[in-house]
């Protein structure tokens, strides 16, 4: 098949992050603070980025305002003429911080919601006061006028706060709001029996986003991610892998997609040892499940298989152990009935048997 560049490059600056949700989608071994890319190293790979063809340039964690630098690594993503946009908690911003970013010219904000009042918000989060201060930050970036889109992150506990969720983005102005749904890897995996949400949970927030779209239609875009334990058919993950985006870890490790460390068998390569467009296009692990010639029965015959590219390797690897299996989540999956009756038994799991996310180690600690 032939290869075009990617569109999108996620830059997980770090794992750093003061809050711990307890999906948080970084891997369960989190690069360590001292492994982290300098300064010079990410403004080579943006430079990089932008030959290879990416236009836009997500900056995330972790919790980016966790980096000093964050100013100056800006800056120079725009100089090198990526559209920047960063995917925040909030947590570490200040008014005179956001003006700073808004003069190095970030383009756009993401603010992520744990819940949509402080007790849910700083439970879910673990940080108490987190809420607050979000709210504070949400005025500022509303006063300096930087576009932004509201990240609702949902699952059993707060499902029921959907329909505050759009209101407030409506309020703080915002043009887009993703509702997204609790997708299980990272440390949301070893949570399902917390978070998991029940099939009728499932099918009303369906119904809440298709009511929505249509009443705020001209006013709010709505991004929504499903729960995809209780779907029919998979969704397209990462856009197809090795297709349009691509993620660097804290350390320069280049992935196709957040949890792909989950697949043991492959092997990544580090912006510090080969430029970035060898990477994307030469790479072992993009190549891995590029395309569709990886794939076997059913998908190899489906309709649907470039609608899909059979779903996410990271959940065929996490619930079935093979990371070329067709998504379970798909009902032409040998496996769907079971992941069917898994969810159900973990939506009626105990609420408080949560795992919150830990903090990245240095060097000097030992890994647990
Ligand atoms: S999901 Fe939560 S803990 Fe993880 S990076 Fe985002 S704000 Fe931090
Ligand atoms: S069989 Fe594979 S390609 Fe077909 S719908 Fe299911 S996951 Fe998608």
């Amino acid at each position: 098949m032939s290869v075009r560049p990617p569109i999108a490059m996620l830059a997980e600056l770090t794992h750093r992050c003061p809050l711990s949700c307890p999906y948080c989608s970084n891997p369960l071994e989190l690069a360590r603070i001292d492994a982290e890319l300098d300064t010079d190293t990410w403004s080579r790979v943006f430079r990089e980025a932008a030959e290879l063809g990416v236009l836009q340039l997500h900056l995330s964690g972790g919790e980016p305002a966790s980096r000093r630098d964050l100013t100056e690594l800006v800056r120079a993503a725009r100089e090198a003429g990526l559209y920047t946009n960063l995917i925040t908690s909030g947590i570490g911003l200040t008014e005179r911080r956001l003006r700073e970013l808004d003069e190095a010219g970030l383009d756009h904000i993401q603010l992520s919601l744990q819940g949509t009042d402080a007790a849910m918000a700083d439970r879910i989060g673990g940080y108490k006061g987190g809420y607050d201060r979000k709210m504070q930050v949400a005025g500022w970036i509303g006063e300096i006028g930087f576009p932004l889109t509201l990240n609702a992150v949902l699952h059993r506990q707060n499902l029921h706060q959907l329909p505050r969720a759009l209101e407030m983005a409506v309020e703080m102005g915002a043009r887009r709001i993703e509702v997204a749904t609790v997708q299980f890897h990272g440390w949301a995996l070893m949570n399902r029996d917390a978070l998991m949400p029940t099939r009728e949970q499932a099918r009303e927030a369906d119904r809440i986003v298709t009511e929505a779209r249509q009443g705020l239609k001209g006013t709010l875009v709505i991004d929504y991610v499903p729960a995809d334990y209780h779907s029919d058919y998979p969704k397209r993950c990462m856009g197809g892998w090795g297709t349009t985006g691509l993620n660097v870890a804290p350390d320069g490790l280049v992935l196709p997609c957040h949890a792909a460390q989950t697949i043991p068998h492959l092997t990544f390569d580090n912006v510090r040892d080969r430029p970035l467009a060898e990477i994307w296009y030469e790479g072992a692990a993009f190549n891995a499940y590029r395309g569709t010639e990886w794939m076997a029965e059913p998908c190899r015959s489906c309709e649907r298989k470039l609608k899909d590219f059979g779903g996410c390797r990271c959940q065929a690897m996490a619930v079935v152990g093979d990371a070329a299996a067709t998504d379970p989540v798909c009902v032409k999956s040998p496996h769907h009935g079971a992941l069917q009756v898994q969810a159900e038994a973990f939506a009626k799991g105990s609420e408080d048997a949560l795992t919150w996310r830990a903090a990245p180690k240095r060097a000097a600690e030992p890994a647990e």
